[in-house]
Protein backbone atom coordinates (compact mmCIF):
# COMPACT_ATOMS: atom_id res chain seq x y z
CA UNK A 1 0.00 0.00 0.00
CA UNK A 2 1.25 3.53 -0.94
CA UNK A 3 2.10 5.65 2.03
CA UNK A 4 -0.62 7.33 3.68
CA UNK A 5 -0.40 11.78 2.84
CA UNK A 6 -0.49 14.03 5.24
CA UNK A 7 -2.17 17.96 5.68
CA UNK A 8 -0.97 20.33 7.81
CA UNK A 9 -3.31 22.15 10.21
CA UNK A 10 -2.68 25.48 9.70
CA UNK A 11 -3.53 26.25 13.83
CA UNK A 12 -0.91 24.49 15.35
CA UNK A 13 0.86 22.45 12.48
CA UNK A 14 -0.38 18.86 12.66
CA UNK A 15 0.59 16.87 9.84
CA UNK A 16 -2.98 15.17 9.62
CA UNK A 17 -3.62 12.33 8.01
CA UNK A 18 -5.60 12.65 4.42
CA UNK A 19 -8.07 9.88 5.41
CA UNK A 20 -9.19 9.96 9.02
CA UNK A 21 -11.58 7.47 11.34
CA UNK A 22 -14.95 8.30 11.77
CA UNK A 23 -17.37 5.90 13.70
CA UNK A 24 -21.04 7.47 12.88
CA UNK A 25 -24.00 5.26 13.27
CA UNK A 26 -22.29 1.67 12.64
CA UNK A 27 -23.12 -1.45 14.76
CA UNK A 28 -20.70 -2.87 16.50
CA UNK A 29 -18.74 -5.38 14.97
CA UNK A 30 -17.49 -6.42 18.39
CA UNK A 31 -14.38 -5.29 20.89
CA UNK A 32 -11.83 -7.55 19.47
CA UNK A 33 -12.45 -6.59 15.98
CA UNK A 34 -12.27 -3.26 16.57
CA UNK A 35 -9.40 -3.07 18.38
CA UNK A 36 -8.28 -4.75 15.28
CA UNK A 37 -9.13 -2.68 12.98
CA UNK A 38 -8.10 0.65 14.97
CA UNK A 39 -4.44 -0.44 15.53
CA UNK A 40 -4.74 -1.62 11.72
CA UNK A 41 -5.63 1.72 10.87
CA UNK A 42 -3.00 3.59 13.20
CA UNK A 43 -0.19 1.37 11.77
CA UNK A 44 -1.68 2.57 8.42
CA UNK A 45 -0.81 6.48 9.05
CA UNK A 46 -4.16 7.17 10.03
CA UNK A 47 -3.93 9.46 12.86
CA UNK A 48 -7.27 11.50 13.07
CA UNK A 49 -10.11 9.41 15.06
CA UNK A 50 -13.55 10.99 15.20
CA UNK A 51 -14.71 9.81 19.03
CA UNK A 52 -18.92 9.72 18.07
CA UNK A 53 -19.99 6.30 17.49
CA UNK A 54 -22.88 5.48 18.24
CA UNK A 55 -22.33 2.51 20.67
CA UNK A 56 -20.39 2.92 23.77
CA UNK A 57 -18.71 0.14 23.44
CA UNK A 58 -16.42 1.70 20.73
CA UNK A 59 -15.35 3.94 23.18
CA UNK A 60 -13.58 1.12 24.96
CA UNK A 61 -12.27 -0.54 21.82
CA UNK A 62 -10.12 3.17 21.10
CA UNK A 63 -9.24 3.03 24.83
CA UNK A 64 -7.83 -0.55 24.48
CA UNK A 65 -6.27 0.22 20.56
CA UNK A 66 -4.68 3.31 21.84
CA UNK A 67 -2.73 1.71 25.52
CA UNK A 68 1.17 2.77 24.73
CA UNK A 69 0.20 4.58 21.53
CA UNK A 70 -1.42 7.67 22.54
CA UNK A 71 0.79 10.20 20.78
CA UNK A 72 -0.38 8.29 17.87
CA UNK A 73 -3.17 10.01 17.40
CA UNK A 74 -5.23 13.20 17.05
CA UNK A 75 -8.58 12.72 18.70
CA UNK A 76 -11.90 14.46 18.13
CA UNK A 77 -14.10 14.46 21.17
CA UNK A 78 -17.72 15.83 21.30
CA UNK A 79 -18.88 18.31 24.01
CA UNK A 80 -22.27 17.10 23.48
CA UNK A 81 -22.47 13.87 23.27
CA UNK A 82 -23.62 11.07 25.61
CA UNK A 83 -23.95 7.50 26.17
CA UNK A 84 -26.81 7.12 29.01
CA UNK A 85 -28.34 3.71 28.17
CA UNK A 86 -25.29 2.64 25.72
CA UNK A 87 -25.90 4.55 22.53
CA UNK A 88 -25.18 8.18 21.08
CA UNK A 89 -27.68 10.78 22.76
CA UNK A 90 -27.55 14.44 21.83
CA UNK A 91 -27.09 16.15 25.40
CA UNK A 92 -27.36 19.52 26.84
CA UNK A 93 -26.41 21.45 29.76
CA UNK A 94 -22.55 22.28 31.10
CA UNK A 95 -23.16 19.67 34.17
CA UNK A 96 -24.17 16.96 31.69
CA UNK A 97 -21.51 17.84 28.93
CA UNK A 98 -18.67 18.31 31.64
CA UNK A 99 -19.49 14.61 33.27
CA UNK A 100 -19.80 13.43 29.36
CA UNK A 101 -16.44 14.63 28.67
CA UNK A 102 -14.50 13.58 31.64
CA UNK A 103 -15.74 10.10 31.31
CA UNK A 104 -15.29 9.65 27.40
CA UNK A 105 -11.62 10.96 28.83
CA UNK A 106 -11.18 7.97 30.74
CA UNK A 107 -13.01 5.37 28.86
CA UNK A 108 -10.13 6.44 26.05
CA UNK A 109 -7.52 6.50 28.32
CA UNK A 110 -6.19 9.75 27.86
CA UNK A 111 -5.51 13.30 29.78
CA UNK A 112 -5.96 15.50 27.10
CA UNK A 113 -7.98 16.34 23.59
CA UNK A 114 -6.67 17.66 20.48
CA UNK A 115 -9.60 18.44 19.02
CA UNK A 116 -12.53 19.45 21.94
CA UNK A 117 -15.55 19.75 19.75
CA UNK A 118 -18.39 22.02 19.94
CA UNK A 119 -20.96 19.09 18.62
CA UNK A 120 -23.53 19.00 16.17
CA UNK A 121 -24.39 22.25 16.02
CA UNK A 122 -27.45 23.25 13.70
CA UNK A 123 -29.71 25.31 15.30
CA UNK A 124 -28.56 28.56 15.78
CA UNK A 125 -30.79 29.02 19.24
CA UNK A 126 -28.54 26.07 20.47
CA UNK A 127 -25.24 27.93 19.59
CA UNK A 128 -26.53 31.06 21.80
CA UNK A 129 -27.74 28.51 24.34
CA UNK A 130 -24.56 26.96 25.04
CA UNK A 131 -23.00 30.17 25.41
CA UNK A 132 -25.05 31.18 27.86
CA UNK A 133 -24.97 27.82 30.10
CA UNK A 134 -21.38 27.92 29.78
CA UNK A 135 -20.17 25.10 27.83
CA UNK A 136 -18.67 27.01 25.33
CA UNK A 137 -16.64 28.82 28.11
CA UNK A 138 -15.72 25.48 29.74
CA UNK A 139 -14.10 24.41 26.31
CA UNK A 140 -12.55 27.59 26.32
CA UNK A 141 -11.01 27.21 29.48
CA UNK A 142 -9.76 23.64 28.73
CA UNK A 143 -8.34 24.93 25.76
CA UNK A 144 -6.71 27.83 28.08
CA UNK A 145 -5.89 24.75 30.45
CA UNK A 146 -3.58 22.85 27.91
CA UNK A 147 -6.18 20.35 28.26
CA UNK A 148 -7.71 21.39 24.59
CA UNK A 149 -5.67 21.41 21.99
CA UNK A 150 -8.02 23.24 19.71
CA UNK A 151 -11.31 24.31 19.24
CA UNK A 152 -13.49 22.68 16.68
CA UNK A 153 -17.18 22.76 15.50
CA UNK A 154 -19.00 20.19 14.10
CA UNK A 155 -22.32 21.67 11.86
CA UNK A 156 -23.99 20.61 8.65
CA UNK A 157 -25.07 24.37 8.41
CA UNK A 158 -23.06 26.61 6.48
CA UNK A 159 -25.10 29.95 8.64
CA UNK A 160 -24.16 28.48 11.61
CA UNK A 161 -19.99 27.80 10.59
CA UNK A 162 -19.95 31.38 9.63
CA UNK A 163 -21.48 32.45 12.87
CA UNK A 164 -19.10 30.56 14.54
CA UNK A 165 -16.11 30.99 12.39
CA UNK A 166 -16.77 35.03 13.37
CA UNK A 167 -15.68 34.27 17.48
CA UNK A 168 -12.41 33.67 15.57
CA UNK A 169 -11.43 30.68 18.58
CA UNK A 170 -12.54 27.50 15.84
CA UNK A 171 -8.90 25.46 14.83
CA UNK A 172 -11.39 22.66 13.08
CA UNK A 173 -14.75 22.32 11.37
CA UNK A 174 -15.93 19.35 10.83
CA UNK A 175 -18.23 19.65 7.76
CA UNK A 176 -20.64 17.26 5.80
CA UNK A 177 -19.07 17.63 2.30
CA UNK A 178 -19.96 15.31 -0.87
CA UNK A 179 -22.01 15.91 -4.48
CA UNK A 180 -25.11 15.41 -3.15
CA UNK A 181 -24.84 18.06 -0.43
CA UNK A 182 -23.00 20.80 -2.50
CA UNK A 183 -25.80 20.29 -5.16
CA UNK A 184 -28.84 20.23 -2.84
CA UNK A 185 -29.65 16.70 -2.35
CA UNK A 186 -29.69 14.85 0.91
CA UNK A 187 -30.67 14.87 4.66
CA UNK A 188 -28.14 17.31 5.14
CA UNK A 189 -27.96 19.48 2.23
CA UNK A 190 -28.13 22.60 4.28
CA UNK A 191 -26.89 26.02 1.77
CA UNK A 192 -26.83 26.62 -1.24
CA UNK A 193 -24.08 25.66 -3.39
CA UNK A 194 -22.28 28.93 -3.83
CA UNK A 195 -22.63 29.58 -0.11
CA UNK A 196 -21.09 25.99 0.80
CA UNK A 197 -18.49 27.02 -1.88
CA UNK A 198 -17.42 30.42 0.21
CA UNK A 199 -17.48 28.63 3.02
CA UNK A 200 -14.74 26.38 2.29
CA UNK A 201 -12.50 28.83 0.82
CA UNK A 202 -13.14 31.30 4.03
CA UNK A 203 -12.07 28.41 6.24
CA UNK A 204 -8.89 28.16 4.16
CA UNK A 205 -8.48 31.92 3.99
CA UNK A 206 -8.96 31.81 7.75
CA UNK A 207 -6.57 29.02 8.66
CA UNK A 208 -9.31 26.43 9.70
CA UNK A 209 -8.81 22.75 8.75
CA UNK A 210 -11.96 21.58 7.54
CA UNK A 211 -12.81 17.81 8.63
CA UNK A 212 -14.95 15.93 6.33
CA UNK A 213 -18.12 13.71 7.68
CA UNK A 214 -20.65 11.74 5.53
CA UNK A 215 -18.26 12.14 2.47
CA UNK A 216 -20.67 9.40 0.62
CA UNK A 217 -24.01 11.22 2.00
CA UNK A 218 -24.07 7.97 4.66
CA UNK A 219 -23.64 5.48 1.80
CA UNK A 220 -26.09 6.77 -0.68
CA UNK A 221 -23.55 7.82 -2.93
CA UNK A 222 -21.61 4.56 -3.60
CA UNK A 223 -24.98 3.01 -4.24
CA UNK A 224 -26.91 3.80 -7.43
CA UNK A 225 -29.86 2.49 -6.25
CA UNK A 226 -30.14 5.26 -3.25
CA UNK A 227 -28.28 7.93 -4.91
CA UNK A 228 -30.13 10.85 -5.50
CA UNK A 229 -28.57 11.22 -9.26
CA UNK A 230 -29.95 7.90 -10.33
CA UNK A 231 -26.05 7.11 -10.46
CA UNK A 232 -23.27 5.68 -7.95
CA UNK A 233 -20.02 7.12 -7.47
CA UNK A 234 -17.05 5.07 -5.95
CA UNK A 235 -15.00 5.72 -2.39
CA UNK A 236 -12.39 7.35 -4.42
CA UNK A 237 -14.13 9.61 -6.34
CA UNK A 238 -16.05 10.92 -3.10
CA UNK A 239 -12.68 10.61 -1.34
CA UNK A 240 -11.27 12.62 -4.02
CA UNK A 241 -13.91 15.30 -4.33
CA UNK A 242 -13.51 16.72 -0.12
CA UNK A 243 -10.14 16.61 -0.62
CA UNK A 244 -10.02 19.00 -3.63
CA UNK A 245 -12.60 21.08 -1.58
CA UNK A 246 -10.15 24.72 -0.20
CA UNK A 247 -9.08 24.12 3.97
CA UNK A 248 -9.77 20.29 3.61
CA UNK A 249 -7.02 18.44 5.44
CA UNK A 250 -8.82 15.33 6.37
CA UNK A 251 -11.90 13.01 4.91
CA UNK A 252 -13.14 10.66 7.88
CA UNK A 253 -15.83 7.52 6.39
CA UNK A 254 -17.41 5.92 8.78
CA UNK A 255 -15.61 3.14 9.08
CA UNK A 256 -17.26 -0.13 11.46
CA UNK A 257 -14.88 -2.78 10.34
CA UNK A 258 -11.86 -3.57 8.89
CA UNK A 259 -13.41 -4.49 5.03
CA UNK A 260 -14.62 -0.55 5.18
CA UNK A 261 -11.08 0.07 6.20
CA UNK A 262 -9.24 -1.26 3.22
CA UNK A 263 -11.89 0.15 1.28
CA UNK A 264 -10.90 3.54 2.29
CA UNK A 265 -7.18 2.79 2.43
CA UNK A 266 -6.64 1.39 -1.08
CA UNK A 267 -7.63 5.18 -1.85
CA UNK A 268 -3.88 5.95 -1.51
CA UNK A 269 -3.11 3.34 -4.46
CA UNK A 270 -5.78 4.44 -6.60
CA UNK A 271 -5.14 6.19 -10.27
CA UNK A 272 -5.81 9.28 -10.69
CA UNK A 273 -8.68 8.33 -13.49
CA UNK A 274 -10.26 6.29 -10.33
CA UNK A 275 -10.01 9.20 -8.68
CA UNK A 276 -11.72 11.46 -11.31
CA UNK A 277 -15.04 12.67 -10.18
CA UNK A 278 -16.12 15.18 -13.71
CA UNK A 279 -19.02 12.66 -13.79
CA UNK A 280 -20.83 14.69 -11.26
CA UNK A 281 -20.49 17.48 -13.77
CA UNK A 282 -23.63 16.29 -14.77
CA UNK A 283 -25.39 16.20 -11.47
CA UNK A 284 -24.99 19.32 -10.65
CA UNK A 285 -27.57 22.53 -11.40
CA UNK A 286 -27.48 24.56 -14.41
CA UNK A 287 -25.93 27.35 -12.56
CA UNK A 288 -22.85 25.75 -11.34
CA UNK A 289 -21.52 25.18 -15.12
CA UNK A 290 -18.57 27.70 -15.89
CA UNK A 291 -16.99 27.60 -12.59
CA UNK A 292 -13.59 25.70 -11.76
CA UNK A 293 -14.01 23.22 -8.96
CA UNK A 294 -10.80 22.38 -9.06
CA UNK A 295 -11.58 18.98 -10.28
CA UNK A 296 -7.80 18.61 -12.92
CA UNK A 297 -9.85 16.86 -15.09
CA UNK A 298 -8.70 19.07 -17.97
CA UNK A 299 -5.01 17.23 -17.14
CA UNK A 300 -2.65 16.91 -18.47
CA UNK A 301 -1.94 20.63 -19.57
CA UNK A 302 0.82 20.71 -22.68
CA UNK A 303 2.40 23.45 -20.71
CA UNK A 304 2.53 21.41 -17.48
CA UNK A 305 0.06 24.41 -15.73
CA UNK A 306 -1.42 22.54 -12.47
CA UNK A 307 -4.91 24.39 -13.53
CA UNK A 308 -6.61 22.90 -10.63
CA UNK A 309 -4.26 24.68 -7.95
CA UNK A 310 -3.77 28.19 -9.71
CA UNK A 311 -7.62 28.40 -10.24
CA UNK A 312 -8.09 27.74 -6.22
CA UNK A 313 -5.22 30.09 -5.39
CA UNK A 314 -6.90 32.72 -7.36
CA UNK A 315 -10.26 32.01 -5.83
CA UNK A 316 -8.42 32.26 -2.41
CA UNK A 317 -7.02 35.65 -3.60
CA UNK A 318 -10.19 37.17 -4.14
CA UNK A 319 -11.86 35.93 -1.42
CA UNK A 320 -8.77 37.86 0.49
CA UNK A 321 -6.10 35.32 1.34
CA UNK A 322 -2.98 37.04 2.21
CA UNK A 323 -1.25 33.88 1.90
CA UNK A 324 -3.28 32.71 -0.98
CA UNK A 325 -0.88 35.32 -3.36
CA UNK A 326 2.44 33.92 -2.24
CA UNK A 327 1.49 30.47 -3.10
CA UNK A 328 0.63 31.58 -6.30
CA UNK A 329 3.68 32.93 -6.74
CA UNK A 330 5.98 30.33 -5.57
CA UNK A 331 4.27 27.88 -8.58
CA UNK A 332 6.85 26.59 -11.10
CA UNK A 333 4.10 27.35 -13.67
CA UNK A 334 1.69 30.29 -13.58
CA UNK A 335 -1.35 31.40 -15.43
CA UNK A 336 1.50 33.15 -17.92
CA UNK A 337 2.91 30.23 -19.02
CA UNK A 338 -0.05 29.23 -20.77
CA UNK A 339 -0.24 29.45 -24.36
CA UNK A 340 -4.27 29.62 -24.95
CA UNK A 341 -4.47 25.90 -26.98
CA UNK A 342 -7.44 25.28 -25.73
CA UNK A 343 -7.09 21.88 -24.69
CA UNK A 344 -9.03 22.33 -20.60
CA UNK A 345 -11.58 24.45 -22.63
CA UNK A 346 -12.51 21.46 -24.85
CA UNK A 347 -12.48 18.91 -22.11
CA UNK A 348 -13.87 20.42 -19.03
CA UNK A 349 -16.95 18.80 -18.05
CA UNK A 350 -18.00 21.86 -16.18
CA UNK A 351 -17.71 24.35 -19.04
CA UNK A 352 -15.26 26.56 -17.46
CA UNK A 353 -13.92 29.01 -19.93
CA UNK A 354 -10.33 28.34 -18.70
CA UNK A 355 -8.24 29.97 -21.75
CA UNK A 356 -10.24 33.48 -20.18
CA UNK A 357 -9.56 32.44 -17.14
CA UNK A 358 -5.92 32.25 -17.67
CA UNK A 359 -5.92 35.57 -18.63
CA UNK A 360 -7.28 36.52 -16.32
CA UNK A 361 -5.05 35.08 -13.59
CA UNK A 362 -1.76 36.60 -15.93
CA UNK A 363 -3.10 39.52 -15.58
CA UNK A 364 -3.90 39.85 -11.82
CA UNK A 365 -0.30 38.43 -10.95
CA UNK A 366 1.58 40.14 -14.03
CA UNK A 367 3.06 35.94 -14.49
S1 LIG B 1 -10.98 23.81 -15.69
FE1 LIG B 1 -12.57 22.27 -15.52
S2 LIG B 1 -11.51 20.30 -15.65
FE2 LIG B 1 -9.96 21.87 -15.21
S3 LIG B 1 -9.78 21.89 -12.99
FE3 LIG B 1 -11.31 23.46 -13.49
S4 LIG B 1 -13.27 22.40 -13.39
FE4 LIG B 1 -11.70 20.79 -13.48
S1 LIG C 1 -5.22 26.57 -22.44
FE1 LIG C 1 -3.46 27.00 -21.12
S2 LIG C 1 -3.97 26.03 -19.18
FE2 LIG C 1 -5.36 25.19 -20.69
S3 LIG C 1 -4.36 23.31 -21.36
FE3 LIG C 1 -3.73 24.93 -22.79
S4 LIG C 1 -1.82 25.75 -21.96
FE4 LIG C 1 -2.78 24.53 -20.33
Amino acid sequence: MADMEYRRLPHGGEEISVIGFGTGFNEFPGHEAMVRTIRFALDSGINLLDLTPWDARVLGAFGEALRGRREDAYLQIHFGSDYPSGTYERIHGLDRVRKAVERQMAQVGTDYIDFGFIHCLDDPQVFEDEFSNGTIDYLLKLRDEGIVRHVALSTHTPSIANRVLDEGFLDLLMFSINPAYDYQHGQYAFGGTDERAELYTRCMTDGVGISVMKPFSKGQLLDPSLSPFGKGLTVNQCLQYALDKPGVVSVLPGIKGMDDLRGVLSFLDSTPEERDYSVVRTFSPPDVSGRCVYCNHCQPCPRGINVGLVNKYYDLVLAGDALAADHYMNLSLKAGDCVGCGHCNDVCPFHVDQVRRMAEIRDRFGQ
